[in-house]
This record gives structure tokens, sequence and C-alpha cells, in this order.
């Protein structure tokens, strides 16, 4: 049997597509290497599942950088809402939380995974094939040949949803990359993102437990330390976050070093740095004066800046600016009080790498976009060929941004076969 479509993947975009294409009475086969259908989803947002983001289409391209106007297309067929609505009417309410995320009322990642799978098993003409790893892909005479060890499939298209490589434990180990090379397309190099970040500071492991919300976190040259005030953070900053932030026994993990972390995955030698804005809501110049106002009073500096920052935190920055614990302010030298502000609002962390692909949320790099049209999904190079999610050079913020992208690309692709 020839099928109107093969989908290598049951994740977010596999099944998105396999359903859009499905109602649109297409003969469908999706394929999936694992046991349980959407491992991924199951997972995602500590098995809560951040669906999407509480923003508009723009919102979401905004967040994937210079990539962002590939999605266009694809968001605009199906935005933020559409998904919502999507996951609302198969019985799944959904609430915002305050970063914007959304998420399952239930917080039960399963009620999601359930809904999207519901609606395609209700279409008629999909089967569905789990623990049917694909091994080997192929175009002969037009039409596309998938290898699984159980049997070979044929189809007249192809949609490649089958992700990038991080978490492999998760089945995604990159396959999908080869047979994309196979099939004539290149590949941005990967690497992975949204992954914690690896510090040697001793300090920084001290902290071990810490979390400080929010911080400012920049990315910087090591060149420009000298140079970073509180006025030109954002602007000198190759990327920032401004989220929350979390000291681990290795280095820093939380939102705000993971949405940077693809910048020292892709630059491991070792001349970029953190610096973190402790307070960003703070501004430099009257925090001094606020400071320098109490110097009359007998307070040491620790219980003058007490309930701004926690204190195990304040403690290690007190003694890095050559503070002694029991000084009080009137007998600290204006230039330990600089260096005390200093680090408050603009502290370097070194960072030697990142946890790698076993703790990546999402691979940055993957199929180059000018080689797929944003349209549509297909490939420019190998007709009745289409991509969609994280396998394509996609990797957006934490927030529900990677799922919406996903969600889309996987929409567009089962509308356009
Ligand atoms: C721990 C964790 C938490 C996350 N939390 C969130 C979150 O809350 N919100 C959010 O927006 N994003 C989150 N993400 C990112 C999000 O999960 C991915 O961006 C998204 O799943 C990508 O969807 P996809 O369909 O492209 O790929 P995937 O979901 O990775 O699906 C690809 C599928 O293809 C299958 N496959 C691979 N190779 C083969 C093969 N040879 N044969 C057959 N099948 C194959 C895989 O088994 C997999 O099921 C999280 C990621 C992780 C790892």
């Amino acid at each position: 049997m020839v099928f109107d479509v093969i989908i290598i993947g049951a994740g977010a975009a596999g099944l998105f597509a396999a359903t859009v294409a499905a109602e649109r009475g297409k003969k469908v086969l999706l394929l999936e290497k694992n046991a349980k259908i959407g491992v991924k989803i199951l997972m995602s947002g500590g098995t809560r599942c951040n669906i999407t983001q509480n923003t508009d289409s723009a919102g979401i391209a905004e967040g994937f950088r210079s990539n962002g106007k590939f999605l266009r297309s694809a968001l605009a067929r199906l935005t933020p809402s559409d998904v919502v609505q999507w996951v609302e009417s198969e019985g799944v309410d959904t609430k915002i939380e305050l970063t914007g995320k959304i998420f399952p009322v239930s917080d039960r990642a399963v009620d999601v995974r359930n809904a999207i799978l519901d609606r395609l098993k209700r279409s008629p003409d999909v089967l569905i094939r789990n623990k049917a790893g694909v091994t080997n892909v192929e175009c002969v005479e037009g039409n596309f040949r998938v290898s699984t060890p159980e049997k070979q499939w044929s189809a007249k298209k192809l949609i490649l949803a089958s992700g990038g490589k991080s978490y492999p434990g998760c089945g995604t180990t990159g396959d999908g990359y080869q047979w994309a090379i196979d099939l004539g397309h290149t590949l941005v190099p990967t690497a992975p993102a949204l992954t914690p970040l690896v510090s040697p500071e001793q300090w920084v492991k001290d902290l071990s437990g810490l979390s400080i919300d929010p911080c400012l976190v920049g990315v910087f040259e090591k060149s420009d330390l000298p140079r970073i005030s509180a006025k030109n953070f954002s602007k000198l900053a190759i990327t920032s976050s401004r989220s929350s932030l979390l000291f681990t026994h290795f280095g820093c993990s939380g939102p705000a070093a993971m949405n940077v972390s693809r910048e020292f995955a892709y630059r491991p030698q070792g001349n970029l740095t953190l610096v973190v804005d402790f307070l960003p809501d703070e501004n430099l110049d009257s925090l001094r004066n606020w400071l320098l106002l109490m110097e009359n009073q007998a307070k040491v500096a620790q219980s003058a800046l007490a309930g701004k920052v926690p204190s195990r935190l304040l403690h290690l920055l007190v003694q890095r600016a050559g503070i002694a614990q029991d000084q009080r302010l009137a007998e600290i030298k204006r230039l330990s009080l600089q260096k005390l502000l200093g680090l408050l609002k603009g502290c370097p962390v070194a960072i030697e790498g990142v946890r790698g692909y076993k703790k990546a949320e999402v691979t940055a790099g993957g199929v180059n976009l000018k080689e797929v049209n944003s349209q549509s999904m297909e490939s420019k190079i190998c007709s009745g060929l289409y991509f969609a999610g994280e396998i394509l050079d996609l990797d957006g913020p934490i927030g529900g941004f990677n799922f919406q992208s996903a969600f889309s690309t996987g929409y567009l692709a089962g509308l356009s076969i």
C-alpha cells in the first residue's frame, strides 16, 4: 500500500502534522521509535507541559531571533491561541502563569498529550505505529521508501518530524539529520541549547540551591568586561535573559542561564563570560546614593542591603568586595562600596561549558532554513519532502516557544502535503 504521507516522529510536530493531514482525508502513516507517543510532551515543563506562551504570533517569532521570520507563515496558520483552543476543545482547560507560560489547569502533561492523540485517533485514515524506529529513508522514482525493522513502507510524501538530538534517552538521537543530508540538504551545525552552564568558580558552587528571581544575565566577550556598565549592559551583551537563576553544585541553571546557553555551546573556546545583574530593577546611581545616605547610620552593609538580595548571596558578595562582615557603612572605603555595587549590578561568572545534549531541552541548528519553503515546509531541494519541528534550525527560549514552533510547523506541513 502506498500512503499519501509518512510522518516520522510522533512528537509535537508529527502529531499535529498527522492530525491535519488525516482530517484533510489523506492516508497517513505515523512512525514512532518509542513505545509511548509524545514522550517529550509527557516529560515537558516538569511533567506539567508548558504548551505555549501568552503572546501573539509575532511575540513567538521574536523568541527565535533572526530565524523567527521563517516561522511567520506557520504561526499565521496556527497561532498560540489556536493551540490553546485545540487542547481546550478536547476538554483540557488551560491557565496562564505570571511568566506568561500556559499550562493545563490540571498541571498534567499527560492530559495535553491525550488531548492531541485523541483528536488524531478520531481521524479514519491514520495508522500509528509505535516501536517503529526508522532505519532508512530513500526517494525512489518520486516515492519515498521508509524502512523499519518490521517492514518497508511507501508514500508519495514524507514529513521528517524526528526532532533534534537533545535528551537522547527520549528517542531523539538526531536520526533525521542524516536522512535530510541523504536527500540533498545541508545542516546548520548543531549545538545543545536550553542547557545548564558549568562554572569552575567555587563561590558559585558554594551558593548551590540558591535561586534569584529575577536576574538579568548577559553573555559578553571577555575582552569587553572592563567596559561593561549598568548603562551599556544590554547594548554590549551578545545575548541576555531576564528570568530566574539557580546556582547549582556544577554552575548555573534556571531559565535565565539556560536561555543564554546556546552562545556558550557554540563557542566553547572560553572567550565568553556570563555577567549577572542581581538587581535588574534597581538603578545603580540611586542604589549608590541610597547607600551613601545611610553611611551616617551605624549599619553594616549586610543589614543595609538585606531584603534586596538573599543573605547567602549578599554575605558572599560583601566578602568578595573585601568588606568585613561587621564593618559599618561609614567605615567602608568608597572603593570597596563601589566594588560591592559593581558585583550586585554586574557580577562576572566564569563559564567553562554547558551540560550538553543529555541535559539540553532543545537542539540549536539543524536543517538549513534557506532550503525549506516557509510557506509550506516543503523542501526546496527534494520535491514531496517536508520538515516540521526541532529538526529544523529553530530553537527558542524557555516558555512554550519551542512547542509552539513545533505545533505550527507541523500544522503547516500537514496542511501543505
Ligand atoms: C525535559 C524537557 C522539557 C521540555 N519542556 C518544554 C516545555 O514545557 N515547553 C516547550 O515549549 N518546550 C519544551 N521542551 C522542548 C520541546 O519538548 C521540543 O522543542 C519539542 O518536543 C520538539 O518537538 P518535535 O516534534 O520537533 O520533536 P520531538 O518532540 O523530539 O519528537 C520527535 C519524535 O521523533 C521520534 N524519532 C526520532 N528518531 C526516530 C526514528 N528513527 N524513527 C521513528 N521515530 C523517531 C522521537 O522518538 C520523538 O518522539 C522540553 C524539552 C525537554 C527535553
